[in-house]
């Protein structure tokens, strides 16, 4: 599927900070015609000008690399793969861009090249698929508690130790805790990516994709639900604990987090992605395309540590040579 401008028939794609459907050879905006090619299963020439693009094997958006079109395959957002919601991406490239420069605008012993236009044009905008978690739960933490009084009288001091009984039992529903379904995305940095906003999830619509690449989940809701499950028992033991803070001291002897509702959906989530390569080594960066926030650490130029060695290699001298010239003087 290709989103073509009725207008010039230019590609139309979505634009993040218009958030309408955009064309960005005539500027027109909100008109658009999806024109369908169908090539087997899979589009593996473009629909537009008809050169072969390579696929990845779980690709549900890509740019083709002659025409610059923006091609979506139908047959990886159809069900089962069809998402139920997606979160839009919020920031465009060239906002993306500025943000990049500004973040890193003071790490001094970035290579030269790190934040030039050329390098930071491959920035990608990611739709990762995920899958979301909502979970009823029984929580319970029974325990031992004491709490501690001391006070003086006279020359006697006192002190009380008070033991209590103590129980929580809390129903706590979980909203969609997130997993990501992709293999090649790492799975701490994507935890890192959160929070996102899920008041600004929309309902599935291809347009959302058009302007960007995207992937079909490749890893089953089943094989993630532990991963969710852990994320939402480490947080509610958290919360029960903290109900029991009031206590000099406290020791446990149940603890338990029950499951007595669930429900799983799939979505897509913002991410943009900056793969830069410096002497052989591949620094890859991710940015949350709802939040801005960033992930990722900046390669050290050992060249420009250098340099910066010598300006101070040379400094200390002169400071040195103004200390001589001074005790000679006195
Ligand atoms: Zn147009
Ligand atoms: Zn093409």
């Amino acid at each position: 599927m290709i989103f073509t401008c009725t207008n010039c028939e230019g590609n139309m794609v979505y634009s993040p900070e218009k958030k309408v459907m955009f064309c960005p050879y005539c500027e027109s905006q909100g008109s658009q015609e999806k024109r369908h090619v169908n090539v087997g299963n899979l589009t593996k020439f473009c629909p537009n000008c008809g050169g072969e693009i390579a696929i990845g094997e779980h690709d549900s958006a890509m740019q083709c690399p002659y025409c610059d079109n923006y091609i979506i395959q139908d047959a990886r957002i159809e069900e089962p793969f069809k998402p139920d919601y997606v979160v839009p991406f919020k920031m465009g490239k060239e906002t993306m861009k500025k943000r990049f420069k500004e973040h890193f605008r003071k790490f001094r012993f970035a290579p030269t090249d790190f934040l030039t236009e050329t390098r930071l044009n491959s920035i990608q905008g990611w739709y990762v698929p995920f899958w979301f978690y909502d979970y009823d739960t029984r929580c319970t933490l029974k325990g031992e508690g004491t709490k501690v009084r001391s006070w003086t009288n006279g020359n006697m001091s006192y002190t009380e130790t008070s033991y209590y009984d103590v129980a929580r039992i809390i129903d706590i529903p979980y909203n969609k805790i997130p997993a990501d379904a992709s293999v090649q995305m790492p799975d701490d940095v994507m935890d890192l990516m959160e929070p996102y906003n899920y008041q600004e999830m929309e309902t599935f619509q291809p347009e959302f994709l058009s302007g960007f690449h995207g992937e079909k989940y490749n890893m089953t809701a089943e094989t993630l639900g532990g991963r969710a499950r852990e994320k939402m028992e480490k947080s509610a033991k958290e919360y029960l604990r903290s109900t029991c803070a009031g206590y000099a001291s406290f020791s446990k002897n149940q603890e338990t987090v029950d499951i007595t509702g669930s429900k799983i959906s799939y979505g897509l989530l913002p991410v943009w992605r900056y793969l830069y390569e410096y002497n052989g080594k591949e620094y890859p960066f991710y940015v949350n395309g709802q939040t801005g926030k960033i992930v990722g650490t900046a390669p050290i130029s050992k060249k420009k540590v250098c340099a910066y060695s010598i300006t101070f290699g040379a400094l200390v001298t002169l400071l040195l040579g103004i200390l001589n010239l001074y005790a000679m003087l006195s």
